[in-house]
């Protein structure tokens, strides 16, 4: 039988809220005033139980008082994490309504707490800085529906309570000795790494939530006021920004659009409205109000959805800053060693903190290829990603070590992991000093092969590593990567200027431009693109560059031609897969430079037009494009996740082959052998020639030019320096004939017996 909603007539909420501050307020023990508010609210919201649990440092829910269950369940039960209902409600961080609770998949039946008659049941979290620390629940013994305003009646309830534990926390009373107000043990976390090193410091927050510090007021008119300023303030804010935006096209348009269109949203203005006027401060309406959101949006599969949690959740920080004395300034200053906390972070996020005090990164979610990563890398800054719970497991301030040599996080660690971090560390430093002895050191091999090392970069800020490697050059630039960090398409003269630099940092070493190399996981928000079912086999780099008449490509290499200024011009083409794409490409770079030459303005000294091998099918079309090529450089980041069908930024698949194989050892051979018969330079510049071990494969293959990322450089020259290549040639021969899925093993051995040091 459903029953309606029968709420007691002389007491709405903010009378049962007065009654709970009284409470709260009354002194005594956390224990004692529990009792009090479940007898209080059990009773003023016409149910048979009310429930406390709180959060264990173990993750178990204890009931600590009940009003309605047996009293001899109260510290005896308890649920681990994720079960039952109460577990739900905590994994799901919302409310959560059922009319017939023991039938619920979720329900875990607990003999002791004498709960079998109970039918209806509504569960709130405790949340306090966005984690629930406890759970708040009725019970009704008919199978009745409880109406929303009852469930909001309960959140508001549930957030007095949570402050009154966290108070009684602070106090240190016995009884809540272990309960989890915040996380406090050492914890470790497995992620995947995004940039390597190794890093200590103190956690900070990318979004530092602001803790609503009253939760209550008598004064409504004053806090509507408060209210209504600060989301007219907030309104126009967002419309200044998103007035900057010009030339936003299509999704990204949209997707911006809709986060201005929740701000003057009416429901959430409204919603924000009746939650003050039910007797919260204007923070703690907003705190109302967004655990909402999380329990509605949180739970939706589509990833877009889930998008809009994020800016929800971004609008909810801002507003509360405008309410709180600080207005909207973003805090970008660190302490000494600041390990920076976020979700994720977009383009321009690092480059906005000080580089000096930033020693690592930690990620809740993002990729490998992903901006932060990226940026990390190129700025050398440890940064594991995927570290599922993270921000729920830190507080701002704690002590982290970021280990990305292994992809983990220690949270708190203790005294003895940190000092085997420090001798790491130590041992890390020793070792960067060593290879800094030998930058100016030549590459030869043993038996007297030159190996030409060069450096992999995308950012102007990397080119300061240039030097401190010791590396003759820069094999790689990658273009995009400005195009990433930048919030809108940079024009002609920016890139220019960023192309200027990069040649003026180089000081006369040779610089191997790539073109655009978007598309694929590099998309950018202000280009319009449409999303493709397989992206790394989709629109990306130069079929983008050549479609649409070429204008993106014809654009940069203009600018490239520019920042020459008659010196010499080395650029290519990322992802060829056929000769005829190469050969548009090159008859662009011709066109540009007779386009130049007419204005009179010079020609570069020098032109080197190469092409990237990194689709299988050109392999076996060397014969035809090799004539055609100054250079090629082989990308095995993509060659290898197309021979093997492998996402590269899928930590699922990516791992599941090994470069050191037979398959990919013979491919790379080939290329090697028909280079070397046509004589056309060759270099690798995948993430593989910068690791010693396969840069030692490399080397046994032939290849004599490797490009690397800049932590590379130091252990691949010493790496060189104790090497024969041509008793290497010789081992290797055995190994490419090898029946295994991978010969690391042989590889590794064979290093050994040579004594290679990798
Ligand atoms: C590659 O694919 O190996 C490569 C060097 O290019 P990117 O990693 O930028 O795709
Ligand atoms: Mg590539």
């Amino acid at each position: 039988m459903k029953e309606p909603l029968s709420r007691n007539p002389i007491r709405g909420p903010r009378s049962l809220l007065r009654q709970i501050r009284e409470a709260m307020e009354s002194g005594g023990p956390v224990q004692a005033r529990l009792n009090e508010a479940v007898r209080i609210i059990a009773r003023s919201m016409v149910a048979e139980v009310c429930s406390v649990y709180l959060r264990r440092g173990s993750g178990d829910l204890e009931l600590f008082a009940t009003e309605g269950l047996s009293a001899e369940a109260v510290h005896v039960t308890r649920l681990g994490p994720g079960e039952g209902l109460v577990g739900e409600i905590v994994r799901i961080g919302g409310p959560l309504s059922l009319s017939d609770a023991p039938h619920h998949p979720a329900f875990s039946y607990r003999p002791e707490t004498g709960e079998d008659p109970y039918h209806a049941f509504l569960g709130v979290p405790l949340l306090r800085g966005g984690r629930a620390i406890g759970v708040l629940v009725v019970q009704n013994r008919t199978e009745r529906v409880y109406a929303d305003d009852e469930v909001e009646d309960l959140q508001i309830i549930a957030m007095v309570l949570a402050e009154m534990v966290a108070g009684g926390e602070r106090l240190a009373e016995a009884a809540l000795k272990d309960v989890e107000i915040a996380p406090h043990r050492p914890e470790r976390l497995k992620g995947v790494r995004f940039a390597e090193g190794l890093a200590y410091g103190q956690v900070v927050l990318h979004e530092a939530p602001v803790a609503p510090e009253q939760l209550l007021s008598e004064d409504v008119p004053a806090e509507e006021a408060r209210l209504k300023a600060a989301l007219a303030a907030l309104q126009t804010q967002i419309d200044q920004m998103m007035d900057g935006q010009h030339g936003l096209v299509g999704a990204s348009f949209e997707v911006i659009e809709s986060y201005r269109m929740f701000a003057h949203s009416r429901s959430w203005n409204r919603s924000l409205e009746e939650a003050v006027r039910s007797g919260l401060t204007a923070e703690a309406a907003v705190e109302r109000v967004r655990s909402e959101h999380r329990a509605t949006v949180g739970q939706a599969r589509d990833p877009y959805l889930r998008e809009r949690l994020h800016d929800l959740e971004d609008l909810n920080d801002r507003l509360l800053r405008h309410l709180t004395a600080e207005g909207d300034r973003v805090h970008r200053e660190l302490p000494e060693n600041a390990i920076l906390i976020a979700r994720n972070l977009g383009p321009a996020d690092i480059l906005e903190y000080d580089r000096a005090r930033l020693k690592g990164i930690l990620l809740e979610e993002g990729s490998v290829a992903s901006h932060a990563g990226i940026v990390a890398r190129a700025l050398e800054i440890p940064c594991v990603g995927r570290l599922a719970g993270l921000r729920d497991r830190v507080n701002q301030g704690d002590p982290v070590i970021v280990d990305a040599e292994a992809g983990e996080a220690y949270l708190r660690p203790r005294p003895d992991v940190l000092d085997a971090l420090k001798a790491r560390m130590a041992v890390r430093a020793e070792r960067r000093a060593e290879y800094l002895r030998l930058r100016e050191t030549p590459a030869f091999t043993r038996d007297g092969a030159k190996i030409t090392i060069l450096m992999n970069a995308g950012l102007a800020l990397d080119l300061d590593i240039l030097a401190e490697t010791g590396a003759e050059g820069i094999g790689l630039f990658r273009t995009e990567f400005q195009f990433m960090v930048a919030e809108e398409l940079p024009r002609f003269n920016a890139q220019t200027q960023l192309y200027t630099r990069v040649l003026e940092a180089a000081n006369g070493l040779p610089v191997t431009f790539r073109t655009l190399d978007l598309g694929g996981d590099k998309l950018l928000p202000y280009l319009d693109v449409e999303r493709e079912d397989n992206p790394a086999l989709g629109w990306r780099a130069i079929r983008m560059g050549l479609d649409r008449n070429g204008t993106l490509l014809k654009l940069q290499l203009r600018a490239l031609i520019a920042a020459t200024r008659g010196r010499e011009l080395r650029v290519m083409f990322p992802l060829i897969a056929s000769v005829e794409e190469f050969r548009a490409a090159r008859a662009l770079v011709d066109k540009e430079i007779a386009w130049a030459e007419k204005r009179g303005r010079p020609a570069p000294s020098l032109l080197r037009v190469g092409a990237m091998i990194e689709a299988p099918a050109l392999v076996w079309h060397l014969d035809a494009l090799l004539p055609m090529t100054d250079f090629v450089s082989i990308g095995t980041n993509d060659l290898m996740q197309y021979m093997f069908a492998a996402d590269r930024g899928n930590p699922r698949v990516a791992d599941r082959y090994d470069p050191l194989s037979p398959p990919a050892l013979r491919a790379l051979k080939m290329i090697q052998d028909a280079c070397a018969e046509s004589r056309t330079p060759v270099s690798v510049c995948g993430e593989m020639a910068g690791r010693p071990l396969e840069a030692f494969a490399l080397i046994a293959l032939g290849y004599d030019q490797l490009s690397m990322p800049p932590g590379g450089v130091g252990p691949v020259k010493q790496m060189v320096l104790s090497c024969d290549r041509e008793a290497a040639r010789r081992g290797f021969d055995s190994l490419l004939r090898g029946s295994a899925g991978s010969v690391r093993s042989e590889v590794e051995t064979l290093a050994r017996k040579l004594s290679v040091v990798t």
